[in-house]
């Protein structure tokens, strides 16, 4: 005999019912905890997600039965209850069960209009949600909601657009809502939608059933929202309206005239003023629902002709400096411990709260989108050139650094712009990496637009044109390009940011420390508390007005002799920097890295520019543009860089070199002795470090004679070369440390261009090419595979090596979490990202608990 199908079953939400949130969803959940707590929750029903899916699939439940559950001739509510509350889900329906019958009843109850207002929102949902006719279809003129004329419109219409009568029997209508509801959820555009928002695949959904609170009718009757915390700034406040013969959130969402503050409020009447009992209720209930749901919950409450009925309950949504505020607040009252504290924190927001962020109440018109490579908002006028944006900054007028993409050249512009915008790039690319440093909003990539610089003009997407002194902003967080000067909301490092990253560093066990270049880059790293720099990018002192010129002297440089002069001339610049370094550190680790880019990096672009460094260098113009030509290479990134050049033209690591020791002994003339790390970029073998290491000591030894004075450094390689980590057992023997420049590392071993990427990432990532963008977050199979490789062979051949990244995946916190379990010391990364990345090896650290290392701490 073939099985018949089973009713989806239902249960009742009691103190000790059997409600999960995997059966049931966090609603129901959160509404046994409610009643738990004592709270006044009307009656409520939970159907599981697996009764919701065989409604989906056709088979309903005893709607009958259910209503039976409420008593005689009840009016009910449904409403979604998914695992997770972001997800999303269909909206609720109010006043199920409204008839010709129930009218009349509560008409004689509640009064005519109430009863004609609660048919009409229910006559006006149904026909929406269930029956999917046009809302607009109810012409109802405001404030008429409870006249009879507006119903029986309302009616009749449904009865000509439908050609049945609005349906009657209340069991009837249950089961269409639950259905229409059970459907919605399994629609395509819904579930993308949740995916999007995180939800898996499979995920379901539950539905409640609850018995109405009316909210109109006779006496004090209406409907409101309560918090006790400012949804931005996370402050002990209570907020909220309330507003009399109204249903579930008219009260806020519609800002109707005559809702009440809940407080006393100088801008009108209160709840607190009208029914100062029913206030100190929903006080009490708020403070029951901290100290036991151990969060700060938004309460959905009704009053019915007097008597409070709480409907729901729900975590405020809030800002992420809220959050901070909010989740140190219940540690400190002991509500939780500092750990959860920690763990509640999502990481990547915790960077909002560093930079300027776009105000959620602001209009956005957005004219196009690109990756968001570096967070934060920023508005000002378009500039298209550095100089442009230096001069503006002059000015004292904001601007937003439009270009193709940037080049070292740049640097000085984007020190003056507020923001950076480029056509081209990734991750990686020079504006990406130079806008974090610096903690500037950057958005990248974004190809939808087309930048005329010599017409000054970009044409957006849709045809629309942006001039030379239009001001736009950009929301680099989420990597938008939006029109006109928008509203901006400030930084936030307040105390309760500050207490939450002390707890970080009490947890976490991987160093921390950031990529600075400058003096105000190492700075900012103080202020957040890294642990030293683990990469200084020496290069980008050269592009200094005064030191750009003898730089490129040096390129030019016809002997070994005219060279040397050059870079005597560029040797107190580089000691002063380093020394700046040094003592703002204040004896914490700083490593450099010696000279990195290609020289035709140097180089101005152009004829102009060619012409005028003729005259600057006072050679002919055919002979600076020869050598221009010469040093141009078809790979730049794979040519004459890093420590090939380091060894072609040794004169330059010695002066670094020198520069390095003699700001070492400068700066520990007042205080402890500083023990400088020289980092070898781009080594790919063994040789070529002996090489640098044989001319670095000889500096070191001739330096200690000349100044009559002892020191130590540490002497480290950057692994970035797929055959520097295979062959990472030799190559440590001569090093100290070694560093995983991991944008290289992904660059060579993808053999994917770092700036070029940009221009196919979105498509490799929409079709699952890459499951995600190498370049932020490291690719753990491939680069991952040859990390653990280099760590493994380094290690084992010399056991005090210390080991660290010091890529952008640094500040990444998925990578952080592979860089943790591989046993590295520490991470290094943009300054702006320090707390994110403190946070996140804390959780870490928490989730995954390893053993202490027996042989001391690591060393950061
Ligand atoms: C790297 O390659 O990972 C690195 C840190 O160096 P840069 O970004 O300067 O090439
Ligand atoms: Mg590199």
């Amino acid at each position: 005999m073939q099985k018949r199908p089973q009713k989806p079953g239902f249960t009742e939400i009691t103190a000790d019912a059997a409600i999960t949130v995997s059966d049931h969803g966090d609603r129901a959940k959160c509404l046994q905890r409610l009643i738990a707590l004592g709270l006044p929750v009307p009656r409520t029903i939970a159907l599981s997600c697996a009764a919701v899916r065989a409604i989906a699939a056709g088979h309903l439940p005893d709607t009958a039965a259910l209503l039976s559950r409420f008593g005689p001739a009840p009016l009910v509510s449904v409403r979604p209850s998914s695992e997770n509350a972001a997800w999303g889900g269909p909206g609720s329906l109010l006043n199920i069960g409204m008839n010709a019958a129930r009218h009349a009843e509560l008409a004689e109850r509640h009064g005519e209009a109430a009863a004609n207002a609660l048919y009409l929102r229910f006559v006006q949902a149904y026909s929406a949600h269930v029956d999917r006719l046009d809302p607009d279809m109810f012409d109802i003129v405001q404030g008429c909601e409870g006249s009879a004329s507006a119903l029986r419109d309302a009616l009749r219409a449904y009865e000509a657009e439908m050609e049945v009568p609005f349906p009657q029997e209340p069991a009837d209508q249950l089961a269409q809502v639950l259905r229409s509801m059970a459907r919605a959820w399994e629609g395509t555009s819904a579930r993308l939608l949740r995916q999007a928002r995180g939800a898996p695949a499979e995920a379901g959904l539950g539905l409640v059933v609850q018995q109405m609170a009316l909210g109109i009718g006779r006496g004090e009757s209406g409907a409101g929202v309560i918090q006790f915390v400012d949804p931005q700034t996370g402050a002990p406040q209570v907020t909220g309206r309330y507003l009399g013969q109204s249903q579930g959130r008219d009260a806020v969402v519609t800002d109707a005239p005559g809702a009440l503050y809940l407080t006393r409020d100088p801008r009108g009447p209160s709840l607190e003023e009208r029914c100062p009992d029913v206030f100190a209720r929903l006080v009490d209930y708020g403070g029951r629902c901290r100290a036991r749901l151990r969060e700060e919950m938004q309460i959905e409450f009704t009053l019915e002709d007097g008597a409070l009925h709480v409907l729901d309950a729900v975590r405020i949504a809030r800002s992420a400096r809220a959050d901070v505020r909010i989740a140190v607040a219940l540690a400190q009252d002991g509500v939780i411990d500092r750990g959860e504290a920690l763990i509640r924190m999502n990481p990547r927001a915790l960077s909002d709260l560093l930079h300027h962020q776009i105000d959620p109440s602001s209009e956005r018109d957005t004219i196009a989108r690109g990756i968001a490579a570096s967070p934060g908002a920023a508005r000002g006028r378009i500039v298209f050139s550095s100089s442009a944006a230096q001069a503006s900054a002059s000015r004292g007028e904001p601007c937003i650094l439009v270009r193709r993409e940037t080049t070292p050249e740049d640097i000085r512009g984007m020190h003056a712009a507020s923001g950076v915008l480029t056509e081209r790039g990734g991750m990686t690319s020079h504006a990406a990496v130079i806008g974090r440093g610096l903690g500037l909003p950057c958005i990248v990539g974004a190809t939808g637009l087309r930048i005329d610089a010599h017409a000054r003009q970009i044409t957006a997407p849709k045809g629309r044109v942006l001039r030379e002194g239009d001001e736009i902003t950009l929301d680099g967080t989420h990597g938008e390009v939006l029109s006109g000067a928008v509203g901006l909301l400030e930084p936030a490092l307040d105390d309760s940011f500050r207490t939450l990253m002390t707890w970080a560093d009490a947890a976490r066990d991987i160093g921390v420390r950031a990529n600075a270049d400058t003096p105000a880059d190492a700075t900012i790293a103080r202020q957040f508390d890294a642990e030293g720099i683990g990469l200084c990018r020496t290069e980008h002192m050269f592009f200094e007005d005064d030191r750009l010129t003898v730089m490129r002297e040096m390129i030019f440089a016809d002997t070994v002799e005219d060279r040397r002069a050059a870079l005597d001339r560029l040797l107190p610049m580089q000691r002063a920097d380093f020394t700046h370094l040094f003592e703002i550190m204040q004896g914490l680790p700083v490593c450099i890295r010696l000279f990195d880019p290609p020289l035709h990096e140097f180089l101005p672009h152009g004829r102009e520019g060619l012409r005028n460094l003729a005259d600057a260098l006072d050679k002919p113009l055919s002979e600076v543009t020869r050598r221009a030509e010469a040093l141009s290479e078809f790979n730049p990134m794979l040519g004459m860089r890093g420590v090939r050049l380091g060894i072609t033209m040794p004169e330059i690591y010695e002066m670094q070199a020198r520069a390095i020791f003699e700001a070492t002994l400068d700066a520990s003339r007042n205080g402890e002795p500083v023990v400088p790390e020289i980092m070898i970029p781009l080594v790919s073998a063994k040789r070529e470090v002996e090489l640098v290491k044989a001319r670095i000591d000889a500096v070191a030894a001739s330096v200690r004679i000349e100044r009559g004075c002892a020191f130590d450094y540490r002497l480290g390689v950057m692994v970035e070369t797929p055959r520097a980590a295979l062959r990472a057992g030799e190559i440590a023997q001569h090093t100290d440390f070694l560093s995983f420049g991991t944008n290289d590392l992904t660059q060579m071993t993808y053999g994917l261009s770092r700036d070029d990427a940009g221009r196919f990432m979105n498509t490799y990532v929409q079709q699952g090419v890459y499951p995600e963008d190498p370049f932020q977050t490291l690719d753990l199979d491939g680069v991952g595979e040859l990390l653990g490789i280099g760590v493994q062979r380094g290690r084992a051949a010399r056991p005090q090596l210390v080991l660290s990244v010091c890529g952008e995946h640094g500040g990444n916190p998925e990578s952080i979490a592979y860089c943790r379990l591989n046993g590295l010391d520490y991470v290094s990364c943009s300054p702006f990202r320090v707390p994110v990345a403190r946070l996140a090896a804390a959780q870490h650290a928490l989730q995954d608990p390893r053993p202490a290392p027996t042989d001391g701490p690591a060393q950061a």
